[in-house]
């Protein structure tokens, strides 16, 4: 067994009884397989740091810090490992480096209260048992419309909540972020304790230290009428003019979820799949649904129907967590668009056209069956990007009168280390492509949503980063943060 490091010694004597799992234990194998994506899971940190208090972050980060300012160190956070960006929630065993390097699993870090209307949750909460907690008090919360969804990385980098026109991003539904700064002190940002940090970590992601609670708004919530559903490609073009209509009609609906979906599994295995739900218990779909469902009058009657909040984004989850045994590795990918009908049908001819390139030349782009690529288009709607302003803003840099826009987000699943280097290729080629015939037609916009960038993308507008580089230098002096901790973007990158 290799020697402890000096920085394991002096936590385990300051932290007597912490979890530090060790390679080849079974808690370190369960934690470091619990990763959605096989490429975050192929890290192995020296060891990881298993905390289930505020406290014990505290100290961790109070004697870590000098270590990382020393360039001795450097440790990943991880809330429930759902992120596909490599390396931005853990790190690896360089034996032949200096550095020592270890992760830090909040997955321990349980509880779930409600109080003065708000939901504490703790930073290694799922949203399943959120939903959970909330339903029997007939609550609900701005959450996704799948469950299985750590709750830290989408309230720190944005997140797409089911009800998203009332709402606006996730992030903008915490109210408070419990949060341990690099001097290990633990603080409460709010709108009217630390408000500059509040705002910052409201997308800013992990720049600014741990997380170990987050307070979000409750309102009251009954049934949903709604589902998920599957319709041929033949059907996407109307399904897109329905989808922009909506968008741009006069006053749409603030209490429907619409986003659509489109699935490669092979030039032979294109299916098309909308998400569709009402804020409303009814039994029967309300007119402004219509458009959505009209085309498919054989629905399986299980797949649209009168359900619970928590029951309909657990019917959402789409394959059990950590990486899947089919196709474990992923790559993510996304673009923000105007809802235009014209740039939205080349988007998805484009994600088309390259994949249809790929299987004609499978032996080239080592493209097997189990592989599948998906291209979502989320709404940005007016009512959403207002909803954020109202709740006293975010760092994503997106003005309230920037809508309607449509997220579009790439995902790819395949099953072997060799095909990395061809599909990672694949998803920027769709992505480039379709970014560049955008902004020939004027309808690119530069956002990039965190929760599903890729290594090439910087999710963090110019015209926040000035902001959040002074939240940073004014929390975090020295840039531990910074320099030793991986994330989705560093705000300090470039010095
Ligand atoms: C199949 C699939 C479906 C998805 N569906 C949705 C969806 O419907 N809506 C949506 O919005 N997103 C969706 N996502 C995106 C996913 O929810 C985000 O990537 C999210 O960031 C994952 O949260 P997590 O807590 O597991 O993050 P992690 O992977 O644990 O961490 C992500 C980043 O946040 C940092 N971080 C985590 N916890 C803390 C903390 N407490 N303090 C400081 N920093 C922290 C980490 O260091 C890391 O850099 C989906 C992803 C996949 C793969």
């Amino acid at each position: 067994m290799a020697p402890e490091s000096g920085l394991l010694i002096d936590l385990k004597a300051a932290l007597p009884n912490s979890q530090f799992h060790l390679p080849g234990s079974r808690e370190y194998e369960r934690l470091n397989n619990s990763y959605r994506s096989a490429t975050n899971a192929s890290f192995r940190p020296p060891y990881i740091f298993s905390p289930t208090t505020k406290e014990e972050i505290s100290t961790f980060v109070r004697i870590t810090s000098d270590y990382v300012l020393n360039g001795a160190v450097t440790f990943a956070v991880v809330g429930n490992g759902q992120q596909v960006f490599p390396g931005c929630n853990n790190t690896d065993d360089v034996s032949n480096c200096e550095i020592d390097a270890l992760t830090v699993n909040l997955s321990a870090l349980k509880g779930v209260e409600i109080q003065d209307g708000l939901v504490r949750i703790a930073a290694g909460e799922r949203w399943s048992r959120v939903y959970e907690v909330l339903e029997k008090e007939g609550l609900g919360v701005a959450g996704p419309n799948g469950s299985d969804a750590g709750v830290a990385g989408q309230a720190l980098h944005g997140g797409i909540p089911f009800f998203y026109s009332r709402h606006g991003f996730i992030c903008d539904n915490v109210v408070n972020y419990e949060v341990v700064l690099a001097s290990g002190e633990i603080i409460n940002a709010s709108a009217s304790s630390h408000a500059d940090l509040w705002r910052a970590l409201r997308g800013g992601g992990n720049n600014f230290g741990i997380v170990t609670r987050f307070d979000m708004q409750t309102y009251q919530q009954g049934e949903v009428f709604g589902g998920v559903f599957s319709y041929p490609l033949a059907e996407l073009p109307g399904q897109i003019q329905a989808l922009v209509d909506d968008l741009t009609a006069p006053n749409p609906s603030k209490d429907t979820h619409i986003t659509l979906e489109i699935n490669h599994h092979g030039q032979e295995d294109i299916q098309c799949r909308n998400h569709v739900y009402i804020n409303d218990a009814v039994d029967r779909p309300p007119w402004m649904l219509e458009p959505f469902l009209r085309a498919f009058a054989r629905l399986p009657q299980f797949a649209v129907r009168r359900t619970t909040f928590a029951e309909a984004a657990r019917t959402r989850n789409p394959l059990p967590v950590g990486p899947s045994a089919w196709a474990p590795r992923k790559k993510s990918m996304n673009t923000t668009l105007k809802a235009n009908f014209e740039t939205l049908r080349d988007a998805t001819d484009i994600f088309q056209e390259v994949l249809a390139e790929v299987c004609r030349n499978p032996v080239n782009y080592n493209y097997n069956r189990g592989t599948t690529f998906s291209l979502s288009l989320v709404p940005l709607t007016r009512a959403m990007l207002k909803a954020s302003a109202s709740q006293g803003g975010n760092s994503l840099g997106l003005s309230p009168d920037a809508g309607p826009l449509v997220s579009v987000c790439l995902l790819a699943h395949w099953p072997y280390p060799s095909q990395d280097a061809p599909m990672n290729a694949t998803v920027e080629r769709i992505l480039v492509r379709i970014r560049a015939r955008a902004l020939e037609s004027g309808h690119a916009v530069g956002f990039v949503h965190g929760v599903a960038a890729h290594e090439t993308q910087r999710p963090v507008a110019p015209e926040s980063e000035e902001a959040l580089r002074e939240v940073s230098g004014k929390y975090d002096p020295d840039g531990v943060f910074q320099y030793g901790v991986p994330g989705v973007f560093k705000l300090w990158d470039d010095e």
